[in-house]
């Protein structure tokens, strides 16, 4: 039987990942501060527990796994990320993980780790025209992230890629872009946006209004749950070891996005834009090398998506009240 580790198997894409996993027939052991929070883990063996601590991954990193996922970072959508006020935790956290993770595989070896990077790790300044970001791999330097959690990424997807020249391992780094979909974080502070707008959508009473963070016409792409589990598994799986995008291409302005989502919804209101952290002011995910080096490019439409967004946001507000 395969096996596999996945770390942050609590989280949002971890919980999803494991589920695939297990469905592909692995042993999965997922590590993580808490256990998923919409759903029963399907892994086989969770440990509860603080990847800052050395100590900790040496316990659960005990032997060779066919494939180690380390997708446990402290992060959040634009309320968290882009305030400044967890800088120093996003930075010092994260590089901790991975430091610690990479460190320990290597001893046990373990070589084929999968690593997600972040679209925020892209350049400010090939990203201030809403219409024309540019997002291509080879764009990555002279680096300038907008964000210090952005730059954690950028040392830490170095990190993974001098281990492979160094010491022989088989780290694969995926930059995801904007991930969204049932079981994701959709309220208190760290959800993103797709999530943000759906609970607002779904809250708002006809003829009411909702708040936007800024004019709205700053641009995103936002890839389904599901597409970027395939892609990983994908990557995870061939010789290629990035970085690359792995993201959607179909690019909207978040005024876009309110469309799409009151459509759905049926519901009438209008949008009032207000102050408030937004990050970039365009973002795409290009996608010329994925489907060069993979043969694959995600093809679900963002309507479908939210669609199925709106419907589990829909049913926790309903549970909720
Ligand atoms: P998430 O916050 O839901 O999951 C991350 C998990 O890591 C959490 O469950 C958290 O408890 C865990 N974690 C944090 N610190 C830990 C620690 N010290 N010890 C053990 N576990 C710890 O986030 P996600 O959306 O599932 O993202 C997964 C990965 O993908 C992250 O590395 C993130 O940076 C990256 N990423 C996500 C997106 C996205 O849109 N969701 C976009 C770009 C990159």
């Amino acid at each position: 039987m395969k096996t596999a580790l996945v770390c942050g198997a609590g989280g949002f894409i971890g919980s999803h990942l494991v589920n695939r996993l297990k469905k592909e027939g692995f042993w999965v052991r997922g590590v993580d501060l808490k256990y998923p929070e919409f759903s029963k883990t399907t892994a086989d063996d969770f440990v509860i527990g603080d990847l800052r601590c050395q100590d900790l991954v040496n316990r659960v990193i005990d032997k060779r796994f066919d494939e180690v996922y380390q997708l446990a970072a402290d992060m959040g959508g634009a309320g968290y990320v882009f305030t400044g006020e967890n800088d120093a935790d996003i930075m010092h956290n994260s590089a901790t993980i991975n430091l610690n993770v990479l460190e320990a595989c290597r001893k046990r070896n373990n070589p084929n780790i999968f690593y997600s990077s972040s679209a925020c790790m892209y350049p400010e300044h090939n990203q201030l025209d809403p219409d024309n970001p540019n997002c291509a791999e080879n764009s990555a330097y002279p680096a300038n992230p907008d964000s210090e959690y952005g730059w954690e990424k950028l040392f830490s997807e170095r990190l993974y890629l001098a281990y492979n020249r160094n010491y022989g391992l088989n780290c694969k780094v995926a930059r995801y872009h904007n991930i969204f979909g049932p079981e994701g974080t959709w309220q208190g502070g760290k959800e993103k946006a797709p999530a943000a707008i759906c609970r607002k959508v779904s809250l708002v009473q006809d003829n009411g209004e909702i708040e936007i963070w800024g004019d709205g016409n700053q641009t995103r792409s936002f890839l389904y749950i599901d597409e970027c589990i395939e892609g990983s598994l994908r990557l995870m799986r061939s010789e290629f070891e990035g970085p690359v995008n792995i993201g959607s291409d179909e690019m909207v302005t978040i005024n876009e996005l309110v469309g799409i989502t009151k459509v759905l919804s049926g519901k009438k209101f209008t949008v009032r834009h207000i102050d408030g952290p937004q990050g970039v002011r365009g973002r795409n995910s290009d996608n010329a090398l994925i489907k060069k080096k993979l043969g694959w490019v995600p093809s679900m439409e963002l309507k479908v998506g939210i669609a199925q967004n709106y419907e589990w946001i829909n049913s926790q507000i309903d549970n909720h009240s």
